[in-house]
């Protein structure tokens, strides 16, 4: 057996934990009116994963918790457990035994377990479909169903066909493969939408980056250019500073040489100049003494001029003038006589000189003019005197001149050398003035540098010396280079970092979405792939089926009704409705239903009987379960509306069926429960719950209880 036990705790009427051993092909469970039989199969539907409150008879999801009665109070959560006997394998995992169990509580939360681990819902919705089970279609047929093949719509009997043909796997494949493919298709054209939205910021942005690398590549020219430009012109002045600063010690090394020299030389010229004094005033006071002498010679001569005048006048008038003679003599004695007080000896001596040649022929006229032997000898003594001092006085003389000459010619010599001196310490000067200007030059020219540089936003210190220089002739074509590459930076402006980092993220943004659109694409074309694959699979089962279903749906109709006949087609669709698989799902034909009643020209369903419903379904319900034989099936009072022929009838089907499918059969009818394996009876206690009782039936009608 298949379902071995269902067990219910606080699900609808059954308030106490019941547990209702399924230990038979056909179980019948019977009751009187509201005692709580279709809860039962409202609990199996409910564990097959129905959603919908409405199939199972409630409201609201909370309505399928035992409520409470005036004597009994309410349960706080609903639970249903249904144990399926796995030994044959039916179920794809390694149990035994299987357990579903449902449960929901007042607060609405519900949890599915299987084999008592939880799942979700969605899990045991696949985990039955999967095994052609399901708590749509036909496994399930509720209450008042009975004629639900008749009464659903085309589409909707489709449902039925496929899940009792186990297609509702693909089904449920194909919606989900839908779904994913809605969602893809939405996602590739949000997707889309972002490309075309961020696309023309992008490539702003990609311009911008683009001037940017652009900038760098300028940046890095300029800087190797300004590097080689201004390296190399730092480079050669720092070479001309150093080599001037080398020469600039020298020449002030030379220079103090040289004032030192000057110094010396100065201090010789200076000695030399001091040591001038003495001869030169010795010379001078000799000098001032024949100067002297001199004059007083000059008035010696013109009295003896006189006195020879005289003399002569005297001769040449017969004979010496004695009295005038002894006037000269004396004159001359007083004259001489000063002359020697004065040392002018070289007047003395001339007058001397001339006084001897009158004494000389006045010596000759001797007797005629007085004896003047004394005065003449002392006179010749003076004058020898005078010679004499006059010899010395020039000896003297010529001694301190050649002194003086000596000097004059040393201080000519000493000032000539220190002029040469001065000269040559100028000339070092000079020099080092040239050197101080052409330091000051370089000194400038580097500072020049250093603000082309600083207006450029660079320092001297950055450029690299001696990167290699331009030879001159090139050096303004270079300059204008530079400022070109300066102009073309500024246009560009300085690097926004912001934007940068823009750029970055959205280029990612952009690749992660052009990715993800490619990414997109493939599963589209997958998922479409997937659905018609799905779509084919359905199509081949379906349609494989679909001729034995038929077949033997006519082979029912005639056993119920006595002959007639009946016939499921395939719906009249539209095609081309669609490319995708949704549309293409649309395009499904749903099954028609052609019937036949003997005796009668009926071709409307809805003009049947309700009981002539109820046996075609019945008859489409077991052209289905004779193809594909479900494991089980629900069926609540589907004989409800059956006379007692057609409802024998129908226990007899179900017997035949019993040997692939357990039945577990609602029933008020006598001739179903006859059917049965076991009978459970349900009775709606007191309090208000419902209770099981299992129910022996006698041959003779009888039933007894077991509780
Ligand atoms: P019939 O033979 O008339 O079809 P039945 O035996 O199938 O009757 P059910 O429909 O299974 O009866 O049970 C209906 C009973 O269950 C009602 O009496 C109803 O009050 C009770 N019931 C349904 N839901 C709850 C609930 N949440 N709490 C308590 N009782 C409930």
């Amino acid at each position: 057996m298949f379902l071995k036990r269902l067990e219910l705790q606080g699900f609808k009427s059954f308030a106490d934990k019941i547990t209702l051993d399924l230990d038979g092909n056909i179980i019948a469970v019977v009751g009187p009116n509201g005692s709580g039989k279709s809860n039962i199969t409202d609990a199996l539907r409910w564990i097959l994963g129905e959603r919908d409150a409405k199939n199972l008879r409630s409201g609201r999801a909370e309505d399928l918790i035992f409520a409470g009665t005036q004597n009994k109070s309410r349960a706080g959560l609903a639970q249903a457990t249904l144990f399926f006997d796995n030994s044959t394998g039916f179920f794809p995992v390694d149990f035994n035994e299987v357990s579903v169990s449902r449960r929901i509580s007042r607060d609405g939360t519900t949890q599915v377990f299987l084999n008592k681990s939880e799942v979700r819902l969605k899990d045991i919705i696949d985990f039955f479909a999967k095994s052609r089970l399901g708590a749509r279609g036909l496994t399930t047929v509720n209450q008042g169903e009975s004629d639900i093949f008749i009464r659903s719509l085309p589409m909707e009997r489709r449902v039925m066909i496929e899940e009792i043909l186990g297609l509702k796997e693909f089904r449920l494949k194909k919606a989900e493969a839908e779904r994913r493919l809605k969602n893809s298709e939405d996602n590739l054209e949000k997707a889309a939408a972002l490309i075309e939205e961020i696309k023309p910021h992008l490539s702003f942005l990609r311009r911008q980056v683009t001037r940017y690398r652009n900038r760098e590549a300028i940046m890095q020219s300029l800087t190797e250019l300004e590097d080689r430009f201004y390296g190399g012109q730092v480079w050669s002045i720092n070479r001309e500073l150093s080599e001037l600063e080398k020469e600039r010690q020298e020449v002030e090394r030379e220079i103090s040489l040289k004032k030192e020299e000057e110094r010396t030389s100065e201090e010789e010229l200076i000695r030399i100049k001091n040591s001038e004094p003495a001869a030169a005033e010795s010379l001078k006071f000799i000098k001032l003494r024949k100067d002297d002498l001199l004059a007083k010679k000059g008035e010696l001569q013109k009295e003896l001029g006189r006195i020879e005048a005289r003399l002569e006048i005297g001769a040449r008038q017969g004979g010496v003038d004695v009295v005038r003679l002894k006037e000269i003599v004396a004159e001359a004695k007083r004259l001489i006589g000063e002359a020697l007080r004065e040392e002018d000896f070289a007047a003395v001596r001339g007058k001397l000189e001339s006084l001897s040649e009158l004494f000389r022929e006045t010596d000759e006229r001797r007797e005629e003019i007085p004896d003047t032997g004394e005065e003449r000898r002392l006179i010749a003594e003076k004058i020898a005197e005078l010679e004499k001092g006059m010899a010395e006085l020039e000896k003297d003389e010529e001694g301190f001149s050649s002194g003086i000459r000596d000097f004059n010619e040393k201080f000519r010599q000493a000032f000539l050398t220190l002029e040469g001196k001065k000269r040559e310490t100028e000339a070092f000067i000079q020099r080092l003035n040239r050197l101080l200007l052409n330091k000051e030059r370089l000194e400038f020219r580097l500072q020049e540098i250093a603000r082309e540089l600083s207006e450029a936003g660079r320092s001297i210190g950055e450029v690299k010396e001696g990167v290699g220089s331009f030879p001159e002739e090139e050096r303004e074509a270079v300059k204008r280079q530079i400022l070109r590459y300066r102009q073309e930076l500024a246009s560009i402006g300085d690097i926004d970092q912001g934007t940068v980092k823009e750029a970055e993220e959205t280029e990612a943004r952009h690749e992660f979405l052009v990715s993800q659109v490619s990414d997109l694409e493939k599963s589209i074309a997958d998922l479409k792939t997937l659905i018609k694959e799905l779509d084919g699979q359905i199509h081949e089962n379906f349609s494989a089926a679909f001729k034995s279903i038929n077949e033997e749906f006519d082979k029912f109709m005639k056993i119920m009704f006595d002959g007639g006949s009946g016939r499921l087609s395939m719906e009249k669709v539209e095609t081309g409705l669609g490319e995708n698989g949704a549309a293409e799902a649309d395009r499904v034909p749903g099954v028609e239903i052609d019937i036949d009643l003997p005796r009668k020209r009926i071709k409307n369903l809805e003009a049947l009987s309700g009981g002539e419903k109820s046996l075609v379904s019945i008859a489409a319900l077991f052209a289905l379960i004779s193809v594909s034989p479900p494991p089980f099936l629900v069926l609540d009072e589907i004989d409800a509306t059956l006379d007692e022929r057609n409802a024998r009838r129908l226990g007899e089907m179900i017997k035949k069926f019993a040997r692939k499918t357990q039945f577990i059969i609602v029933t008020h009818n006598r001739a179903v429960m006859e059917a049965a394996d076991i009978l459970y009876g349900v009775t709606m206690t007191p309090e208000g719950a419902s209770r099981i009782l299992s129910l022996k039936l006698s041959p003779e009608g009888q039933t007894s209880a077991k509780l």
